[in-house]
């Protein structure tokens, strides 16, 4: 249906391309709807132009220039910026209904049949459950909603100073009121929920439809070797499940990256793909299970259970989070 789309956000050239490959694992899912890309004015022409081969409406929205309620609650909340720019997308009123997406996720499968579901609807946050994750949601885009989420944001500003924070307290019913506005965690499943529940991550974890890569390492924060498919990087903030980053990249550099060097030419650009340049740390070779050394004195596993259990992790030493992580990580390959 025409009046029904897909909504992302970019401000800047390395959330376009998070938007670049989510449209396009749009498209390889064969979508039948719209896919509308709100950009903010530093996104460069290049990748303006993939966007526009990608997505059917590019729109740049900037709250400051707008001369709306939205500029004006911007001077007031300059530190809610890129909230502001994303609420934008309850002025899309040449849509009925929408999905917004956040850039940074990934979809797996069709995901059309969201559109049966009612604003607002979305999948819990895996943080703090009562909350919804502002990364996936449906919605229906309404110049009165628009106003009415601009003055509350300006009011009562945001509890985790983003998007989330506002959206969950002006839609404050949704933990409690309405189950089918709570979309099955599968349609927004965050890297962070395979660590913290890895059992159900692998007996459900296969039904993903929709993979968020929230958090402060995102995908392109990453470089992909092109000839041995291997990402590399910092291993240490890698919170995601190295086969999604893989799909990530997978997808970034047969379908986005051909088109990104023809639109920058001769121009040099960085598109985070390395052909034949090993880096010391491969996040799919990462075999080796502890690099630290055992803290002295020794311990027994035992000892070491027992003083985890009363509350006295050696959090700096053997049970960083990174050797937790790094141990987690083998049992999912
Ligand atoms: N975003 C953006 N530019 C920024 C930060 C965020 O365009 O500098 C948009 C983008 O769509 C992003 C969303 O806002 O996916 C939410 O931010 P992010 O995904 O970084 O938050 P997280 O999901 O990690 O909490
Ligand atoms: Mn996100």
């Amino acid at each position: 249906m025409a009046d029904q789309a897909f909504v992302t956000l970019a401000t800047n050239d390395n959330y376009a391309r998070g938007a670049m490959v989510l449209g396009k694992s749009l498209r390889n899912h064969n979508t039948s709807k719209k896919l509308v890309a709100l950009i903010g004015p530093q996104v460069s022409e290049p990748c303006q132009s993939v966007l526009k081969r990608i997505y059917d409406e590019v729109r740049v929205v900037d709250v400051l220039d707008s001369g709306d309620t939205a500029h004006l609650a911007m001077m007031k909340r300059p530190d809610l910026g890129i909230t502001f720019t994303k609420l934008h997308c309850w002025a899309l009123t040449h849509y009925s209904k929408c999905v917004f997406m956040d850039a940074d996720t990934l979809v797996l499968s069709n995901i059309d049949e969201l559109f049966d579901r009612e604003e607002l609807s979305a999948a819990p946050d895996p943080g703090w459950p009562d909350c919804f994750n502002s990364g996936v949601f449906v919605y229906r885009p309404s110049m009165e909603t628009y106003g009415k989420l601009i003055q509350h944001c300006t009011e009562h500003g945001s509890f985790d100073g983003g998007d989330q924070g506002v959206l969950n307290s002006y839609f404050s019913n949704w933990a409690t009121t309405d189950i089918s506005k709570h979309l099955p965690f599968i349609y927004n499943l965050s890297s962070v929920a395979i660590y913290t529940y890895l059992p159900a991550f692998k007996q459900y974890g296969g039904n993903a439809k929709v993979v968020h890569f929230l958090g402060k390492t995102k995908p392109w924060s990453f470089t992909f070797d092109l000839k041995s498919k291997q990402i590399s990087g910092n291993v240490q903030d890698a919170t995601s499940h190295p086969t999604f980053l893989l799909d990530w990249w997978m997808l970034y550099s047969s379908a986005v990256v051909p088109m990104l060097q023809q639109q920058y030419g001769d121009q040099p650009f960085n598109s985070g793909c390395v052909e034949c340049q090993y880096s010391e740390m491969i996040i799919c070779e990462s075999e080796q299970s502890f690099t630290h050394e055992p803290a002295e004195p020794q311990m027994s596993s035992e000892e070491r259970k027992q003083k985890w259990e009363q509350g006295q992790a050696d959090y700096m030493g053997k049970d960083s989070f990174d050797n937790i992580k790094r141990k987690l990580d083998t049992f999912l390959k």
